[in-house]
Formats: C-alpha cells, structure tokens, sequence
C-alpha cells in the first residue's frame, strides 16, 4: 500500500470527545469515525486491523471445530416473544415495524436465532453435539455510549452457542470455548484475567468473564492473592462482620443539619464517622420504588440489589420529584424511619448499633437509630459492593484486592432457557424427545481493537503487536525526490511484499518530521528508513515497540523482518 493513496486522515490535534487514549489515538490515527452518538464507521487502517482481529478469532473457533455461520441483523418480534425477551430488553433494543405495520428489531444478540435454527434443522442425537458461532453486527441502545468502541450502539461480535444432549457435554463444549478464548486472547498479546462470573460468586464455572487489565475499564475485579479467587465485583460476595454490637440503644435524637451537604460533613460535624452513618438510597425499579440501605462509606451493588428484588429490566436511582414525594424532604435526607417503601439493608447496616441516619426532613438527620426498634428491613442481605480490603469471600483469610478490567469475551453455561422456552428438541437413543442443553459464548470483537490500544501505546501513538498490526513494516523514503532513495525504498517495498510482508511505503512528498510522525502514530511495528545512506546501500531499521534503532544493508534488513514477523 502507498500511503500517497491511502484514506488515512490522521490528526494532529485530540478530539475532545475522546476521553480514554485508545479512544483518542483511534480518531487521530484515522481507524474510526463517528456518525453518530456510539455509531462508528471504519476508514481503510481501522478496518485492516479489524479485519485482522477477526481472523484470530475466526481461526480460534475454526480450530475448536466451532462452525461459523451467519445469521441476519433484521430480526422479527415474534422470535422474542417466545423466550419474554422483546419485554426483557426494554429499551436497550432497537426496534422497527415493516411497511405492514409488523414488528422487528435490531438484534441485540442471538441465542433465539440459533435455538431455532437448531430446532428446524437438527432431529437427533447423532447430530449433536454441535457449536455455532458468527462474527456480526449487533445493536443496542446503550443508555451510556462512550469511550468511542468500547461502549457502542452499533458494534460487532463474534457470538457462539453449543447444543449438547446432557451436562457432561455442555461441560466438554464450555470447557472447548474456554480453551479457544485462551488462545485467542494470548494470540492478540492480551494481559487478561479470566473471571468468575457465577451468580452466587461462591465458586462455580458457570460463568467466566475475560477481563483485560486496564485503569479505564469499567468492570472492578475482585481477586485474592492467596487462595486465587477472582471474581466481577458485581458478583463478588461480602462477607462481613454480622455479630451485632452489644452497645446500649441509645435514645433517638433529631439533629439539625443544615449545611452539611455529605456524608463526611454531617458525621464530623456530630463528632462522628462515615462508618457510623447508614445511608438510604430510594430506587425506581421498573414501577416499583425499592430504599436500599449500606454503611455510609460503602456502595450500593445495583445487581444484588436487582436479583433480590426478583428482577427489573430498569433500575436506577428514584427520579428527584419521586424522591421528594416519598422521602418529604430535599436529596440528601433519606432515612428509613417512618419511610413506606420496601426496605433492603445491607447485612453490616443490620449489624449497627446507635447509627445515624436521614431523617425524611429537610435539614435534619437522626441520631442513635436502631434497626428492630425504630425501623424493619423487609430483605437482609448483602447488598453493597465488595473492597479492597474486605475478606476474601472463599479462603476468608487473606484481604480482597481489586483492579479494573474490560470485558472482552463472557463465556455461559445456559442451559434448558431458550431450548425449553422454544421447544426445540431431539430424539435420543431411545427416539425420545429431548431437550439440547445450552452454553453462549461471546466476544467483542470491536471492543477487542480498543482494548488492544489501551494495553499498547505510548506518547506518540500506537503500538500494534505484530499479530493485528495492519501492516508488519513501513518503508519511509526521507526524500522522495532524491532518486537513488526514491528507487531503493520502491526496491525494499517490492521485496517485502514478494515475500508475503504486509508492507506500506511512504512515498508521500513530506518533511521526514511529518512522515516519522505518522508511522508512530498509527503505530506500524516495524520501520525502514531510506536516507542520505541510501548510495551506500545502508538502511535505518528501527522496532517501534523498543524505539530500538541500528543501520542495516538492505538485505539485512529485509531478513530482520522476516525474522520478526514470524
Ligand atoms: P457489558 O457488561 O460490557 O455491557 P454484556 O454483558 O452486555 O457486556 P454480552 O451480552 O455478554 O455483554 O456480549 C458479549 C461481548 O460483547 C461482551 O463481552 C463485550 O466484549 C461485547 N459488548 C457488549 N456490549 C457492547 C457494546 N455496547 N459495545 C461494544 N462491545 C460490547
Ligand atoms: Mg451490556
């Protein structure tokens, strides 16, 4: 490829929007650009990286006899209707209606598509196992698009599903896809963690999530050093004190409050501290409002929260006028006195003695509380997010640490959900009906490139490890017009490609500032330069990941490639 005809608009300037770097260096580096919020197309570079993303993924399935078919985007309501998921989405799905008024959507994902493809076209046992996978466009309407491919409305996914005739095989199949996602991941030169992702987070495989390490990902990894635990915090099980203090009650004082406006400021002012506070947060969970109480130094874990409540599709904080109406008094004043709302409290909370809390009034909040006498919780449970620190919910010896990840691939045994819902079935030996047990695996193949970039750039841009990198070597004459260095770079750029060397020239009529510039920037691995050596047949070779530079004879050079490309 010449970069002279190439679509390749990088910047020089950060585009504000971007606030993490892969973000940034994927719009400066001329991979993505945007049309509109979380929707993203991708330019010449971008899409030869991808593409190269995909090839490793592909290869990954293929070489775990997974079978790649492909499956429409378009899909019909009634697909959904069977397995409660056209409710279930809510407003995260795009939906549509044809000329004849009829109901589609944008899929979301697949499992539907692929039970039914599997109910219409396998009858029996010798059929299975089997495992099904495609590389796709999927939609969703991301209440929260950012971080440019990380987050988006419109993204591609590599998404696979397994049918087994029992729970050896789905064990065999999970235990397939878990290989497969390894060597994929190590593959991309990934540094990630594979992560419990069980529902009751109290061991299990059921669900694993892979995790790349990164301060910007959005996911907090709860691991233990000592005995290896690693889970999703959302998942995370506290275990805590819960022996109850056996400190007097003391007897309930209002206190005014007037312009402490935290937590901190309303128990320092009391003499007090964030540890004897417990805090009451009204949510809105789809009709329902639901309090929810933890210590005043903790965090609510919405996801334990949710499945204690027996599910809800919207969960969020109670809208300001809802919180007025059911609390009487301005945000800020909760409390669970008096309050007629279900009532969840966080096991610590159900363990505090004389605490301090909203007092639904404005201004005032509420000394020595106590649970029993002054309140009753409907649910106690563990309800807030697990920390650094904290116990390790498995050995209970060593102290919790935590990190943050991205999740680029999630790994689940399903089981009979969607079989059973869809009534797709087989004949066993016996030629009785039944059900193919299930397992879904998926990967964000978009979000792969961005987590690739967070792991693998620098200053000055990108640093694509060999294996996605979208070309292995740029060749960049110093000045075109000098003839000798123009005839030899053409040379070097003939031979690489001869030899099956993804390889670019940069025979654009630019300062050498400017063309060093954008090699690192969209982060090539590896570089020759063809200057004022030139008539000595000597080359500057030079590894962008290192900055690792020496002067090389063209032949050599040309080998050192080869080398480092394999
Ligand atoms: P998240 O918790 O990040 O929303 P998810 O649990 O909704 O992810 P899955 O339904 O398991 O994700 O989808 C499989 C994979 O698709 C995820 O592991 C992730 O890598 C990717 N993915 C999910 N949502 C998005 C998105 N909005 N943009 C880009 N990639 C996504
Ligand atoms: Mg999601």
């Amino acid at each position: 490829m010449r970069l002279s005809k190439y679509l390749l608009p990088t910047l020089r300037e950060v585009p504000t929007e971007a606030e993490i770097p892969s973000h940034q260096l994927m719009l400066r580096a001329g991979l993505i650009r945007k049309l509109a919020s979380g929707v993203y197309g991708y330019l010449p570079l971008g899409l030869k990286v991808l593409r190269n993303v995909e090839k490793i993924i592909r290869d990954g399935m293929d070489n775990h006899d997974a079978q790649e078919l492909l499956m429409s985007a378009l899909l019909p309501k009634e697909m959904f209707e069977v397995s409660g998921r056209w409710e279930v989405f809510g407003p995260e799905m795009f939906r549509l209606k044809d000329r004849g008024d009829r109901d589609f959507c944008l899929g979301p994902t697949h499992e539907e598509i692929f039970t039914d493809t599997v109910k219409s076209n396998i009858r029996s046992y010798k059929q299975l196992p089997v495992t099904l996978y495609q590389i796709q466009t999927k939609y969703r309407d991301e209440r929260r698009p950012r971080f440019g491919v990380i987050r988006s409305r419109e993204f591609i996914m590599k998404d696979a599903y397994s049918f087994d005739r029992d729970e050896t095989g789905l064990d065999a199949s999970y235990k397939n896809m878990y290989e497969a996602y390894k060597e994929i991941f190590d593959k991309m030169e990934l540094d990630y963690l594979i992560v419990d992702a069980d529902s009751g987070a109290m061991g299990g495989s059921g669900s694993q999530e892979f995790m790349v390490k990164s301060d910007i990902g959005e996911d907090t990894i709860a691991y233990c050093e000592k005995c290896g635990y690693c889970a999703n915090e959302e998942k995370a099980a506290c275990v805590c004190k819960t022996e109850t203090s056996d400190a007097p009650m003391a007897e309930v004082n209002k206190v005014h409050t007037p312009n402490a406006g935290t937590i901190e400021d309303v128990t320092s002012f009391m003499g007090k501290t964030p540890q004897d506070f417990a805090k009451t947060i009204i949510y809105k969970a789809d009709d329902r409002f639901v309090a929810v109480m933890v210590r005043g130094d903790r965090e609510v874990n919405d996801t334990k929260v949710v499945n204690a409540i027996g599910g809800a599709i919207e969960f969020d904080l109670a809208p300001l006028d809802d919180l007025v109406r059911i609390t009487n008094a301005k945000a800020g004043f909760a409390g669970p006195v008096g309050l007629d709302i279900d009532l969840y409290v966080d096991n610590e909370v159900a363990a505090m003695k004389n605490m301090i809390v909203g007092a639904n009034e404005t201004d005032y909040h509420l000394e020595n509380v106590n649970i029993g006498r002054d309140f009753t919780a409907t649910v106690t449970g563990d309800f807030r997010n697990i920390e650094e620190g904290d116990l390790c919910p498995i050995c209970k010896e060593e102290k919790i640490k935590t990190c943050r990840g991205i999740e680029v691939g999630h790994i689940f045994k399903l089981g009979t959900k969607y079989s059973k819902a869809m009534e797709c079935t087989f004949l066993d030996e016996n030629g009785k009906e039944q059900v193919p047990i299930m397992g879904c695996y998926g990967i964000g193949v978009s979000r792969c490139l961005a987590a690739i970039i967070e792991q693998n750039s620098d200053e000055n841009g990108i640093i694509w490890p060999m294996s996605v990198a979208p070309y292995h070597v740029i060749v960049v004459p110093v000045n075109v017009k000098d003839e000798t260095q123009k005839q030899m770079a053409e040379d070097i750029y003939n031979a690489l490609k001869s030899k099956g060397i993804e390889a670019v020239i940069d025979d654009r009529n630019e300062r050498a500032g400017v063309k060093f510039n954008d090699a690192e920037l969209i982060g090539i691995p590896l570089r020759i330069t063809v200057g004022k050596k030139a008539a000595d047949g000597i080359v500057e070779f030079k590894v962008r990941k290192t900055g690792e530079m020496c002067e090389l004879s063209v032949a050599e050079a040309i080998t050192k490639v080869e080398e480092l490309v394999k």
